[in-house]
This record gives C-alpha cells, sequence and structure tokens, in this order.
C-alpha cells in the first residue's frame, strides 16, 4: 500500500507540493514533492544517526542489511507489479533485479563480518630502535559519514533506494540520504517502507536512511553542497553528473562524488574471430543491444571490425536480428527523446549509413544499426559518446593499424571486449595495453551487459565512463568509495575500536 510522502528519519512526512507519477500503464499515483527543506532534516537526523550507527559493531549492520533483504522479499509481489508498470520492464526482470538487489545487501552482510573490508594493519612498537624509537601503529578503514545517493532511472531497484550505493555506504557505517529518481516513485517507496521496518525490527537509529521523492534541481543541489553530506554516490547521465560533481568540488569542503555515467562500450571483433563466427557474434551482439530496451551503462553500442572477410555477414546478421524486434516501452519520456534525438545526430554526420532504421513512436522504440568506417570514425568525436538505448555502430577500420589507432583514441569506458581465436592473439597482445588505460573492465568472448555482484567486479572506469578511476559501484570493493583510513599511534588498548584492540 502506497503512502505517497517521504520517510524522513523514521517518519512518513508529506507537503503541500505533489506530483503525480508517470507509468508506462496503470494507475498513476500522487507523491509529496522533495524541497530543500527536507535535505536539511534528513542530513541533520543522518548525522545524530552516525554517533551510533557509525560506531556500531559490524555485525550489527550485518543483522540490519539482512533485514532489510527480508523485508524487501516480503513486499515482493508488490514491488514487482508497481515496478512494471513504473518502468514498463518485464516482471522477470523486476524479479531478477529484485534478487540482485537483496542479493547484494546478504553479500554486503557476508563481506563486512569476515572483515576482511577493514585493511587492518599493525606496527608493532620498537622502543629500541635508534636513532628514534618507533611508536606503535595501528589501522583501520572507518565510515566516512552520511553519505547521498541519487536514485538511478534505469535500475529500479539495483542501483536505488536500497540498491548497491545504499548497501555499500550502510555496511561501511554511513547513514544515507537518497534522492529517489521521478521514474519510479512507487517503486522507491515500497523499498524505503522495507527500510523502515528493518530500521524499527533491529532498533538502528531511524536516521540512517531518508528518502525524499521527486524535487526539482534544487533537491540535488542542496543535497551534494550540504555540509553534514561526506560523498555522493550517482548512476546517470553525463551532464547531470557533471553538474554534481562540479558542485562537489566547489563546496568549501570538497567531497567526492562517485559518479557512474556510462560508456559506448566498445567491442573488438579480431580478423579470425570475425572470419569464422561473424554470424554467431552478430546475434549476440543483437541480444546484448536489445536487452532492456538498450537502457544499460554496459550496453555494448560499438563495434569495431576490421574491413574484410567477415565484416558483411558481421553486419548483415546484426541488421536480421535487429530488424524484426518488437517495440520496447523506455523508461521515460525524456529518455525516449534522448534516444530520438541521438539517433538523428548521428545519422546527419557524414558517411555514416543506416543499416537498421529505427521507429520512435513517444515512449515505444526498435533497435537502431549504423555503419561506418574507422575515417569517418576518427574524424567525429560524436560518434564515440553514447546513446541511451538499443543502438549500434559497426565501424570498419581499414587494417589492424587503424583499428589500434581507434582504440587510443576512446573515451574512458566501463568495459572494453575483445573478440578472438587463437590466430588473433598477436594483435590482441598489442590492443590490451590500450585497452587497459581506457576501461575498468575487459572481456574476451563475450558481452558486457550483465554486470556480476562479486568480489572482483569493476563497474566503473576513466572519466567520462565514471567521475573516479580509482573506484567500482558494484561489488564488495564499491565500499571503500565510503571508508577512510584513521592510524591509531600508541593508543591503549581500552581506547582502540573494538576491530583493532588484541590485534597484533
Ligand atoms: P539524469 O538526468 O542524470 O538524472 C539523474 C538524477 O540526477 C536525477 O535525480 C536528477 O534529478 C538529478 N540531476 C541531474 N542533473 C542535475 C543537476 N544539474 N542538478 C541537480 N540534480 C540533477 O539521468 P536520468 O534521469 O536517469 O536519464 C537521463 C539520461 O541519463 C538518459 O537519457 C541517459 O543518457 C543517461 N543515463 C545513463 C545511465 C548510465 O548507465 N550511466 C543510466 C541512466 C541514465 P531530476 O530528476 O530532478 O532531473
Amino acid at each position: 500500500m502506497l503512502i505517497g510522502k517521504h520517510l524522513i528519519a523514521g517518519n512518513w512526512v508529506g507537503g503541500e507540493q505533489e506530483f503525480s507519477s508517470a507509468p508506462v500503464f496503470g494507475q498513476a499515483h500522487t507523491f509529496a514533492m522533495g524541497s530543500p527543506e527536507l535535505v536539511e532534516v534528513a542530513c541533520h537526523a543522518a548525522e545524530e544517526a552516525f554517533w551510533s550507527y557509525g560506531y556500531s559493531h559490524r555485525s550489527q549492520r550485518a543483522a540490519f542489511l539482512n533485514a532489510i533483504a527480508d523485508e524487501i522479499d516480503n513486499l515482493a509481489k508488490e514491488i514487482t507489479q508497481i515496478g512494471t508498470e513504473e518502468t514498463g520492464l518485464p516482471e522477470a526482470r523486476l524479479n531478477n533485479e529484485r534478487g540482485r538487489t537483496t542479493g547484494q545487501l546478504r553479500l554486503f552482510a557476508d563481506c563486512i563480518l569476515k572483515g576482511d573490508y577493514l585493511d587492518r594493519r599493525f606496527d608493532a612498537a620498537l622502543p629500541d630502535r635508534t636513532p628514534l624509537p618507533r611508536p606503535e601503529l595501528r589501522l583501520q578503514q572507518r565510515p566516512i559519514g552520511p553519505v547521498a545517493v541519487f536514485g538511478a532511472s534505469n535500475f529500479p531497484l539495483a542501483f536505488s533506494v536500497a540498491g548497491g550505493d545504499t548497501a555499500a555506504a550502510l555496511a561501511a557505517g554511513c547513514p544515507v540520504v537518497v534522492k529517489g529518481h521521478s521514474a519510479h516513485p512507487g517503486t522507491g517507496e515500497l523499498v524505503a517502507q522495507a527500510i523502515d521496518a528493518a530500521v524499527k525490527s533491529t532498533g538502528v537509529h531511524p536516521g540512517t536512511l531518508s528518502l525524499i521523492q521527486g524535487g526539482k534541481r534544487d533537491v540535488g543541489t542542496a543535497l551534494v553542497t550540504h555540509p553534514l553530506i561526506k560523498a555522493v554516490g550517482f548512476t546517470g547521465s553525463l551532464a547531470g553528473g557533471r553538474a554534481l560533481f562540479n558542485l562537489c568540488a566547489a563546496r568549501p569542503e570538497p567531497i567526492p562524488f562517485f559518479g557512474e555515467l556510462g560508456s559506448v562500450n566498445p567491442m573488438f571483433l579480431l580478423p579470425t574471430a570475425l572470419q569464422q563466427r561473424a554470424a554467431q557474434i552478430g546475434e549476440g551482439w543483437a541480444g546484448s543491444l536489445i536487452m532492456g530496451a538498450g537502457q544499460f551503462c554496459t550496453n555494448p553500442g560499438i563495434s569495431v571490425i576490421i574491413d574484410g572477410p567477415g565484416a558483411d555477414d558481421y553486419i548483415a546478421a546484426t541488421a536480421m536480428a535487429l530488424e524484426d524486434v518488437a517495440a520496447q516501452p523506455m523508461l521515460t519520456d525524456g529518455i525516449a527523446s534522448a534516444y530520438r534525438s541521438g539517433r538523428d545526430r548521428i545519422a546527419a554526420i557524414p558517411n555514416v549509413e543506416t543499416a537498421v532504421q529505427a521507429s520512435c513512436q513517444s515512449r515505444e522504440v526498435t533497435p537502431q544499426l549504423f555503419v561506418t568506417s574507422g575515417a569517418a570514425w576518427l574524424a567525429s568525436e560524436a560518434l564515440g559518446e553514447e546513446v541511451f538505448g538499443p543502438l549500434g555502430l559497426v565501424v570498419k577500420a581499414a587494417d589492424a593499424d587503424e583499428m589500434k589507432t581507434i582504440a587510443r583514441a576512446l573515451q574512458g569506458q566501463l568495459t572494453c571486449t575483445l573478440h578472438l581465436e587463437d590466430d588473433d592473439l598477436e594483435l590482441a597482445h598489442s590492443l590490451l595495453p590500450i585497452l587497459e588505460r581506457k576501461a575498468g573492465r575487459l572481456l574476451a568472448n563475450g558481452y558486457p551487459t550483465g554486470v556480476e555482484v562479486c568480489d572482483a567486479m569493476v563497474h566503473g572506469g576513466p572519466y567520462p565512463a565514471s567521475t573516479n578511476f580509482g573506484a567500482t559501484s558494484v561489488g564488495t570493493m564499491s565500499i571503500r568509495r565510503f571508508l577512510r583510513p584513521v592510524c591509531y599511534q600508541n593508543l591503549p588498548n581500552a581506547l582502540l575500536p573494538t576491530d583493532l584492540s588484541g590485534q597484533a
């Protein structure tokens, strides 16, 4: 049952201003509108919560994370129903994404129970060292304080109210203030209800999580510039992410902005693989491109091939697989209109041919496939920019050298993929050092959509894929974003944090 209000420090709070959701189908609902005043209240509650939550034992936080996961499972049916209505994503996707969301909450619970994330270090005192004795030094990671999280439009669960950013921050010991995405306020509210129930059952401070719904740009601005906020987790557009990053950097006390801004995730098809498996790779690419109407940050938007045997077969197989794809609804009118204008922008670039023409009627879209030459791609920066949606571009390089030149000209990426056979290893060896400098994750003979939530995952990369190339927003290493190392020199055992006392 929807309440239609914000969750601020354990209270459901309404307001004079409201907005209506815009579901793809089903009933629209009314929600209270966010405001900078609510940001102020939520940030102070988060700071208040930090004095207990930030110093709680990790076993308590693990219990809290597991309780949130259980409460989300309890609302499974309702969450899937409203999630499908608000996003137009199929039921199976919502169910899978819920499993991923509860799975990552439980993964973080296990991760902090193990304690490795604390990165504890110990240097014993050397009282007899000359010329100076060494004091005893101990180090561990500590939570940074209240964190702001922006819900993403394209993952109503896994990158939203209780998504990866929130799970990592809560695991670290940081209270969270979420700005919900206005594309799915009902889904966000049900997840907040689950968190509220977990807060009550485990007795953590109610300021540990607040959800502010909707609002105008002043809500996001107030949140990232609030002096009590110590870091920001964000998944969204390059323009929005960059604007918020700039605000974080311009604060009197600058704070880290962990923005995941997407990329074109290029695939490089090496000659033998192209010759032997053109149709198979083309069909696989098409499947990856259309998944979720292409609204994934890891959507492989570009295939780079060398003009020669297999090139025409590859384009034909991809085109055939894309041609009959039924129209799919996009997440919002704005995203559908950005897809339309991105497609038109590319179509207008010289030497770009259309292999499959997309239709776009309001929010319903079909895939688009373009083909261009390596020289034309190198001459136009716009061809290296992300168009969010099921849009693919085949770049035909003249030879292996031009393929490497294209790799060097790429912007930062979340992923780069190689399709190769044994005979391609020499070229792959020369491409790999270039691609390693470009992306957070390198794949062979696969497709980048489907980001595993695990210890070894990196979902990040050099700008503009993310605003912080040292971080990942998926997997257990993402907890590092919300921790800072503290060194304790000569502190008596009685004063050390529980996790450090008695450690040698
Ligand atoms: P967005 O426009 O970047 O918005 C994300 C969140 O940031 C929203 O809550 C938005 O608030 C807020 N925001 C954006 N710019 C702001 C600013 N200047 N000041 C304060 N707050 C700001 O992303 P979106 O709504 O998800 O979709 C738009 C486009 O983002 C898509 O077409 C796509 O290109 C891209 N996108 C990329 C990814 C990815 O994987 N990297 C994921 C989703 C979307 P408001 O709602 O008030 O605007």
